[in-house]
């Protein structure tokens, strides 16, 4: 089906030429974030706030209200998240990590363990930083590119989670991260059967189910779409009933509530959301704000709300099937089953003659850049960033470059223009290059590292 929606305000776009994206790449050391924005033609480099707001989002804005405490908008958006996701309290913050950060302070102890399926950079970063050991507890299946088969590859493997709590005991788990869905396994979806399975362990032993929340419209869709007994079921319904299993959750805005910027954490226990609201003016502002304008909490209500409508979210994820099958006709390797909001290619496989410590989906990245002005970005060991107390690299399985839609962006013919260019690069893959470190930032250092070609 077409798009659902017509184009009301459009942006201009230009392809700078090949001696000017040449050059774009090498001041920008060979790290697609740090290249200007304007230098970029079809710029994939994330779905987060990245998306096109409605004309109702827009008018919206004009309706905030910008008082210091208790703004209209600000109820609005707490009923909205009381009605979609069903969790007793909301605290606003200025984006996911802003709610992964009083998350993580509020509950972690030194020496406590977190498992997630699989992990998110900010995420990660916050449970570590304030003394948890990560422990991924994701099905196998999820960290091969190859296994199509797997439908719901961002299924916790309870085996494991069992085997950490016996292991160090269910009282330093203090919670599970259950993502939804999985964004670096490739943006992939948790199973209502396998959420209710995690939720009984997890509550049997006395820990919380904390949800990041970030997608859980597109896992909604893909459980419509796969799981037995869902396809008569509305998103919304869906939505609902997976939160309806855990104790709360940390949502990023910016994807699945179709806003610019924003963001909440969401709790049931009372005692917690008093701590939570103690610390959210400490870091973020008064809890019916949290770092957010009124207007930008208007637009998120609406956005939930529009998130949830079945055309929305059907082409959505349809996009991607599309841009992933043009690009499997052209022989391209990919993570599959093609995920929610992203194709990630499997750059290993892309660039066999790279070793992994030569930075291939870097390298990657970079190569797709000076091909066609398409901005992309590393998911592989740059992201992965270095054992907290070995100072060893993570070296994961999975080494993609992803190619992530914004929400309402980009028409069809973009896509085309996005796959034509990749498989043209990928015929002559092996006159690309690895890459070395310029400038290694000891943390998060994908976002700000800088690299030279070997
Ligand atoms: C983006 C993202 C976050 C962090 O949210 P921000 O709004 O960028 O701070 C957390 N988890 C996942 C899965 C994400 O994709």
């Amino acid at each position: 089906m077409p798009e659902p929606f017509k184009i009301k305000s459009v942006e201009t776009m230009t392809l700078p030429n090949a001696e000017e994206r040449k050059k774009a790449i090498e001041e920008a050391g060979f790290n697609t974030f740090l290249l200007k924005s304007n230098d970029c033609y079809v710029d994939l480099l994330t779905d987060s706030g990245t998306n096109a707001m409605s004309d109702k989002q827009w008018a919206g804005l004009m309706v905030g209200d910008e008082a210091y405490a208790g703004s209209k908008n600000f109820y609005h958006l707490q009923e909205t998240v009381k009605e979609y996701f069903g969790f007793k309290h909301i605290i606003p913050t200025h984006q996911g990590r802003g709610a992964e950060n009083i998350l993580s302070s509020l509950t972690i102890k030194d020496g406590d363990w977190v498992p997630g399926n699989m992990y998110f950079t900010t995420t990660r970063f916050h449970q570590e930083r304030n003394g948890a050991n990560f422990r991924d507890v994701i099905c196998d299946a999820a960290h091969d590119p190859s296994r199509e088969d797997v439908l719901f590859k961002g299924n916790v493997d309870l085996k494991k989670f069992q085997d950490l709590i016996d292991e160090v005991g269910a009282d330093k788990i203090p919670y599970i991260c259950l993502a939804v869905t999985v964004n670096l396994a490739g943006g992939q979806p948790v199973s209502m059967q396998n959420i209710k399975e995690v939720s009984e362990l997890a509550h049997k032993n006395g820990i919380l189910v904390m949800y990041d929340a970030t997608r859980c419209v597109e896992n909604a869709y893909f459980i419509k779409d796969l799981e037995e007994g869902y396809a008569d079921v509305s998103i919304k319904d869906i939505v609902h009933e997976m939160f309806s299993y855990g104790d709360g959750c940390t949502m990023s805005g910016k994807k699945d509530c179709i806003t610019n910027i924003g963001g909440f954490l969401c709790v049931n226990d009372d005692d917690l959301y008093l701590r939570a609201t103690a610390m959210v003016v400490q870091f973020e502002g008064m809890p019916s704000y949290g770092g957010l304008a009124g207007r930008d909490m208007e637009a998120m209500a609406i956005g939930i709300k529009e998130a949830m409508n079945y055309d929305y979210i059907s082409h959505r994820v349809n996009q991607i099937r599309y841009l992933g099958e043009k690009l499997a006709a052209g022989g391209v390797p990919m993570v599959k089953p093609y995920g929610g909001h992203a194709i990630f290619l499997d750059a290993k496989q892309f660039l066999p003659h790279l070793d992994q410590e030569e930075f291939p989906a870097q390298a990657l990245a970079s190569a797709i850049y000076v091909e066609s002005g398409v901005r992309t970005m590393e998911r592989g060991i740059i992201s992965a960033g270095r054992d907290a107390v070995t100072g060893e690299n993570h070296k994961p399985k999975l080494e993609t470059v992803r190619l992530t839609i914004p929400r309402r962006v980009y028409t069809y013919a973009h896509l085309d223009y996005v796959a034509d260019t990749i498989i043209d690069l990928y015929e002559k893959r092996d006159t690309i290059k690895g890459l070395e470190w310029v400038y290694e930032p000891s943390c998060l250092r994908f976002f700000t590292g800088r690299f030279k070609q070997k």
